[in-house]
């Protein structure tokens, strides 16, 4: 593990808290406060992605020491860490509200990884910060697996992400009341190490924007231009709107790629939106079974629905107008941000019709392919079907002949199935006539829906079955799940089991169709 070698930029470059200690309070003037990690009692590695190991240039032997232990379950630091947690504001549930803050995730340093690039590489349940407010700074092991395998799980998808290398089991029980209905338990804790090359969210410029701290605004804007986005030259205000620009592109690629794939994050507050349109903070988010724009899998956000499945593409760029408003003192004018957000328009737009085109396994998406698609998810909606079986099935259908038997396992209600049996019927000839109008043969056709229409993805009920062998003790469901999860395009044979649709049972059944906030 001596091989790691960290670059601290952001506690280096940028003003910290002078402040000591995990007291709370409000930071000024600074963003980030020095914090190290709450040891814990017994830490132990229970998961690990090779991949993200790889990356960083660590092997089997590393992760079985038992210097790993100690050091991803916070009980000690390797040389070069400069532990810290950064200080950030956010809009919750459209409301300002003010100083958040890592209330429980410590970033240890960045890491140079085997690859040249950054990663640093930050604990999530490592204890009190600053910034806990009046919670305890730790994760518990349910909402720890979740986050571990889902990082994992959308990087192999595609989609933009940050990443998981380790699930460290504490020895420690952190006291949670999972639905805040007055029945708080004892679960085992756990702290996972999130890499990315920047955790940096809207709502690090959002705060000192907010107080009126311009030169820290600035400060923030320089250093996140020159560490995370090189490739951007100039200066002054054509180089900042050039940033925005990006950044609102970034963003609509990643909410494109989770409508691709049916995922929907639960809570996108602006605390928990990346600078680099990386999918970021994995709480209360969940896997479309039967295709349904209106479904959130938050019970906080039950009533509204703000960050509902179909709604995600609008909030994204109401975000990006919150990040607008806080960048604005850097312009003379509002333009080049109006500018910025109306590339997020077009560039979502864009990357949707490279889906629709994928996803039907069309050359190309026309106008009136997007009407298709449009026609085909308010019939998957009405005929509650489930969305990844579906377009699965959908490259296996025979177009001389449809029939709706290719697709019986992606029904779940067979009345449903026999009253929209003729729609379908029609839908599927519209498409039929629509694919032979396509320059694709059959062979690049399949193939092209296969790598766009996944075959696995992390269903909620697959990721609680693997959270409830865990508080056995028994870490096999997650080891199974993360090894499935890595090729999530190839036909498995073997591990058809993690292809089904929900089952019955787990259709209102806590962590598989809801999940809360408070984990
Ligand atoms: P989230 O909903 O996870 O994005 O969290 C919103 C804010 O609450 C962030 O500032 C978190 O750091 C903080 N927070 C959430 N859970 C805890 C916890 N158990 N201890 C301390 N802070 C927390
Ligand atoms: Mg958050």
């Amino acid at each position: 593990m001596q091989q790691l070698r960290f670059d601290n930029a952001f506690v280096r470059e940028l003003p910290g808290d002078p402040g000591w200690g995990t007291g709370p309070r409000q930071v000024l003037g600074a963003l980030y406060s020095p914090v190290a990690p709450t040891p814990v009692a017994a830490p132990r590695v229970v998961a690990w992605s090779r991949e993200m190991a790889q990356t960083l240039g660590l092997d089997e032997a590393d992760i079985s020491s038992a210097e790993f232990a100690q050091v991803f379950g916070g009980n000690a630091l390797l040389e070069g860490m400069q532990p810290y947690a950064a200080n950030y504001g956010g809009h919750q549930f459209g409301v300002w509200a003010d100083q958040l803050g890592d209330g429980r995730a410590i970033s240890l340093g960045e890491a140079i990884g085997a690859d040249g690039r950054r990663w640093e590489l930050q604990l999530k349940g490592a204890g009190r910060t600053p910034y806990s407010r009046g919670a305890d700074g730790r994760a518990v092991l349910r909402s720890s697996i979740r986050e571990f395998l889902c990082s994992e799980a959308m990087h192999h998808l595609g989609v933009p992400t940050t990443r998981a290398l380790s699930l460290v089991v504490t020895g420690d029980a952190v006291v949670r009341d999972m639905f805040y209905d007055g029945h708080p338990q004892e679960e085992p804790g756990a702290i996972v190490c999130r890499v990315a090359p920047s955790f940096i969210r809207f709502g690090n410029f959002e705060l000192p924007a907010a107080r009126g701290d311009l030169a820290l605004l600035r400060q923030l804007v320089d250093f996140t231009i020159a560490r995370d986005f090189p490739e951007l030259q100039g200066s002054g205000e054509s180089l900042y709107a050039e940033w925005f620009g990006q950044v609102c592109e970034r963003t609509a690629v990643m909410v494109a790629q989770w409508m691709r794939v049916g995922f929907v994050h639960g809570v996108m507050n602006t605390d928990n939106m990346s600078i680099l349109g990386l999918t970021i903070d994995y709480g209360p988010y969940g896997w479309i079974d039967n295709f349904d724009p209106e479904w959130t899998p938050n019970t906080t956000d039950a009533g509204r629905r703000r960050y509902r499945f179909g709604q995600q593409p609008n909030v994204a760029w109401w975000n990006l107008s919150r990040l607008a408003m806080a960048l604005a003192p850097l312009f003379a004018g509002v333009e080049p941000l109006q500018a910025g957000l109306d590339r997020y328009a077009a560039r979502y737009a864009a990357a949707d019709r490279v889906s629709v085109a994928a996803k039907l396994g069309l050359a190309e998406c026309g106008d009136d392919d997007v009407a298709l698609m449009q026609s085909l998810h308010a019939l998957l909606t009405d005929a509650e079907v489930d969305m990844t079986l579906f377009f699965r099935a959908l490259s296996e259908v025979d177009l001389k002949q449809p029939s709706l038997l290719p697709f019986n396992a992606a029904f779940y209600d067979e009345a449903k199935r026999e009253a929209f049996e003729p729609a379908f019927h029609d839908w599927l000839l519209r498409y039929a006539a629509r694919v032979a109008s396509d320059p694709l043969s059959p062979g690049q056709r399949r193939a092209r829906m296969h790598a766009a229409n996944p075959r696995y993805v992390l269903r909620n009920y697959l990721a609680q079955q693997a959270i409830d062998r865990a508080m056995q003790g028994d870490y096999a469901g997650v080891h199974e799940l993360l090894e499935v999860m890595r090729h999530p395009y190839d036909e498995q044979p073997g591990n058809e089991r993690y292809a089904q649709k929900r089952p019955d049972w787990a259709r209102q059944k806590a962590g598989c169709s809801m999940l809360s906030c408070s984990s």
